[in-house]
């Protein structure tokens, strides 16, 4: 049976007193008996402290981003080394922002996956096609190429590491939300496409999960689909109440 999966992206929100707030609302709320690993992935500046507030409970807490060299000079980035020295062992690496507004290309981010599994973290690659890729039927292509740019020259014991996050662009802060269908069309589609470059056994055991304006209204119908494994949240991440309602809705 595959892991089941809700991760937070908090992204550039919650100061250190805001972070205390919410995780500390956030443990009141979670069910013992949800089926889903949680993860919460604060800003850089509170993972340490995240990582000690959550030592008790079996929430995993994950970095945005990382850079794809070992240490150097690289001012003002943030290694693998010094996230695994304070407990993180979790990075979302590929997210529509970076690859929009940090220019993140699919070659930069093989690099970066291949330095995260080096150091046996376990990496959220996320991809999803443009609004325009999916009205001109592209987005099949654009998903499948977005995918082996970046990880189709691994071994398949790397598998074991990957999580995959599939957010369409156009879902992504916008309210706008796949239909659980599209969802699952497109997640089939992921798993034969890794199926076919690896084998069934990687293809059944990887993680798939949607992001795009996931809600505790929608979670439920999205979640039940067979190939959506959990969800990365952005916006509703931030508020507790609807956080662990849709952590709850396994
Ligand atoms: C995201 O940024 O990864 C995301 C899914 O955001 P939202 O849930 O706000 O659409």
């Amino acid at each position: 049976m595959r892991t089941k999966i809700v991760a937070g992206n908090w992204k550039m929100n919650k100061n250190l007193a805001e972070t205390g707030v919410l995780l500390s609302e956030l443990k009141t709320k979670f069910k013992e008996s949800s089926e889903a690993k949680i993860i919460v992935a604060p800003t850089f500046t509170n993972l340490y402290y995240a990582f000690e507030e959550l030592r008790d409970v079996d929430i995993d807490v994950a970095a945005q981003n990382m850079h794809q060299s070992e240490s150097g000079a690289f001012t003002g980035e943030i290694s693998v080394d010094m996230l695994k020295s304070v407990g993180v062992n979790v990075v979302i690496l590929g997210h529509s922002e970076r690859r929009a507004y940090f220019g993140e290309t699919d070659e930069l981010l093989e690099e970066k996956v291949n330095t995260a599994l080096k150091h046996d973290m376990t990496v959220i690659f996320c991809f999803g096609e443009e609004l325009e890729d999916r009205k001109s039927g592209n987005h099949f292509n654009v998903v499948e190429s977005q995918l082996k740019n970046a990880l189709f020259k691994l071994d398949n014991k790397a598998w074991d590491n990957i999580v995959l996050a599939y957010e369409p662009v156009w879902a992504i802060g916008t309210g706008e939300t796949a239909s659980p269908e599209q969802a699952q069309e497109m997640h089939a589609f992921i798993r034969k496409t890794i199926g076919d470059a690896f084998n069934t056994e990687v293809s059944e055991q990887v993680s798939i999960l949607y992001g795009g304006s996931v809600k505790p209204t929608n979670a439920k119908e999205i979640f039940a689909k067979p190939d959506v494994d959990g969800g990365l949240i952005g916006g509703a991440a931030l508020d507790p109440e609807s956080f662990a309602a849709i952590a709850n809705s396994f």
